[in-house]
């Protein structure tokens, strides 16, 4: 696959997306994760004592499972200690508690309210990192009006999750962003049948008289199809 030249970027969150496609990441999926590390290490740096956050935790907000493991090993990142992870749980749990207890004593009728109720943990970084997919997708799409980000854009390792919300975001924009994206989603099934088609002979090799007949290509192809359907995987980061 050849990349165009350097992706023309006006400033730091254009220089991210073009960074991401340049190295093959999605650069949805690497905005996300940006934002996420961002929230969780404000988060594991002054959560228990922020007041802002213990106001909003009185309000029912918490954290999702992903995210509340993502605090607890940010924390352990940048301190080498869970203290302050367990301060704020603590927090938490003791508000959680007081709302199931209450729930526990509810006709079954209201129970099954709450609990559907409480099923979303309404998680902050959660919010953050659903925010920056949303800008994200807008810059994009903007960007995409410049021949080098369309073509950028069409060869991307985009997630298929993230070909769906920049679909459905160029759907619901003007019929110039509409024929950009058309012209993008092209490129991407081009790539995609390619993909396929490797990956197809990958699988084939994939027995074990065959194996050895597998070549870096059809290896490749078979991490590309992963990194397609599970989202580009969070980057290392020892900042
Ligand atoms: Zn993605
Ligand atoms: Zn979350």
């Amino acid at each position: 696959m050849t990349m165009p030249a350097k992706l023309p970027a006006r400033d730091f969150e254009e220089i991210r997306l073009a960074e991401a496609i340049e190295r093959g990441r999605c650069p949805v999926c690497d905005a996300r994760q940006e934002a996420s590390y961002a929230s969780l290490r404000g988060i594991a740096r002054e959560g228990a004592t922020d007041r802002g956050l213990r106001a909003q935790m009185d309000k029912g907000l918490g954290f999702c499972q992903l995210h509340s493991s993502g605090l607890s090993k940010m924390e352990l990142q940048q301190t080498s200690s869970q203290l302050a992870t367990a301060v704020l749980l603590d927090a938490l749990l003791r508000r959680r508690l007081a709302t199931l207890k209450k729930l526990a004593g509810n006709d079954a009728g209201n129970q099954y309210r709450g609990v559907a109720e409480l099923a979303d943990p309404r998680c902050p970084v959660c919010a953050q990192t659903a925010e920056a997919s949303t800008a994200a997708v807008r810059r994009l799409l903007e960007l995409s009006a410049d021949p080098a980000w369309s073509g950028g854009l069409g060869a991307a390792e985009i997630c298929l999750e993230d070909v769906y919300a920049l679909w459905t975001a160029a759907l619901a924009g003007s019929k110039e962003v509409q024929a950009r994206w058309s012209s993008i989603v092209a490129a991407q099934l081009r790539r995609l049948e390619a993909l396929q088609k490797t990956l197809a002979e990958y699988a084939h090799n994939s027995t074990s008289d065959r194996r050895h007949l597998i070549t870096p290509e059809q290896h490749a192809a078979g991490a590309a199809s992963i990194r397609f359907f599970g989202g580009t995987p969070d980057r290392d980061r020892q900042r």
